[in-house]
């Protein structure tokens, strides 16, 4: 139930990937046969990769992961257009990840920051994106989809917004790529993140799209390698993996989507008439297709937590990244919540191997814990 944290590896990516940790370590850049196969490989997935978003491969540059995409997008845009300004818009509800290297730009590099306000079901409005631009913006930066509550943002209008203005446009896709179909050119997006391990991936491996022309430069300095963008050796069987698990997601993408969707509707359906004074956070349609994100009055997320895993049931409150560091969700914060309601929500994010019968005893297991004096603790 916390697949928005991280996900399993698809039985088709870890085969993929297995030949390339032993058989097949060639390093890349080599000229004998062992370097051609993984160079090979990693062509493979770029090409994959850059066709699901209708994109070149050359636009595709491999990464650490969705942390290091959001950093470079961000950082790179601030280096590369210093003449035309330093004012950046992004949104209250980003990840930590586009958050704290705004606050990191400000602080170090003198860059401006707005910071847009989401309305009650987590959606930025493009009137409010309009009405922030200046003739010194140079970047708007807003996900596709929220981790937390799963609102799905206006993407394209957002693009259109910003390059009607000559600014360019990054999204945050680590949960929305392999989830649903995205599109660099309908959507209008300069540059685009995304993660391996949030669609049936594997850890530490991700890629920045690049608009050919966007004109960026290179944040991590070395060899050649990733057409002199992204320098060391490339992380070959993660690349392969997550190239297999791409190739996954979007041949099986309308079933996983129709079943989890059917899921998602059943499990909020059940929790709203089942569970009295129930709330979904964020927005009731525009939503990721595998998000549930709840308000339950007077539990305590923290305790409920505790004994959901109890039961063998991994669930979270707000992101995994909040969770622990006892402050309520900067996104349901956003959203108007008071830091009471923030602290009584739960998120539970399925997968396409999620069952109804999961489903199921999730909800039983609510049910009893809302019953119980445990969800009249207070903070
Ligand atoms: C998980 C996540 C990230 C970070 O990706 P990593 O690959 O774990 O570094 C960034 N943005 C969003 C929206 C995420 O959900």
């Amino acid at each position: 139930m916390d697949n928005a944290a991280t996900t399993r590896m698809c039985p088709a990516a870890v085969q993929a990937m297995q030949p390339y940790l032993t058989e097949f370590y060639g390093n890349p850049s080599a000229m004998y046969q062992a370097g051609r196969r993984a160079r090979e490989a990693v062509r493979r997935s770029r090409d994959i990769i850059s066709a699901m978003l209708g994109a070149k491969p050359d636009e595709i540059v491999f990464t650490s992961g969705g942390t290091e995409a959001d950093n470079w997008a961000l950082t790179a845009v601030l280096e590369a257009k210093k003449e035309q300004g330093n004012h950046i818009i992004t949104s209250r509800i980003e990840h930590p990840a586009v958050l704290r290297t705004c606050e990191y730009l400000s602080r170090v590099r003198g860059a401006e920051i707005t910071y847009l306000e989401p309305d009650e079901n987590g959606v930025i409005r493009p009137e409010t994106a309009a009405a922030a631009i200046r003739p010194d913006t140079i970047l708007m930066s807003v996900m596709t989809a929220n981790n937390e509550v799963g609102t799905l943002q206006p993407v394209a209008e957002l693009g259109r917004l910003a390059h009607a203005n000559g600014i360019l446009f990054h999204t945050d896709a680590v949960q929305a790529f392999g989830h649903m179909p995205l599109s660099a050119d309908e959507m209008e997006i300069d540059l685009l993140s995304a993660s391996g391990h949030k669609f049936f991936g594997p850890k530490g491996c991700g890629f920045l799209y690049i608009r050919k022309g966007a004109g960026i430069g290179s944040m991590i300095r070395g060899g050649a390698q990733e057409y002199n963008r992204r320098a060391g050796t490339e992380n070959v069987p993660g690349i392969v993996a997550m190239g297999a698990a791409a190739e996954e997601a979007e041949q099986w993408m309308e079933d996983r989507m129709r079943h989890e969707t059917e899921l998602r509707d059943y499990m909020i359906g059940r929790m709203r008439t089942e569970i009295p004074g129930v709330q979904l956070n964020g927005h009731p349609e525009r939503r990721l297709p595998n998000n549930v994100s709840l308000q339950f009055p007077g539990i305590s997320a923290e305790s409920a937590l505790i004994r959901l895993d109890l039961q063998g049931i991994a669930a979270s409150a707000g992101s995994a990244c909040s969770t622990g560091s006892l402050e309520p969700s900067h996104v349901l914060l956003a959203m108007g919540r008071s830091r009471e309601e923030a602290f009584q929500s739960l998120r539970f994010t399925l997968s396409y191997e999620t069952t109804r019968d999961e489903v199921n005893q999730v909800v039983e297991a609510m049910k009893q814990i809302c019953n119980h004096g445990s969800c009249m603790e207070t903070k």
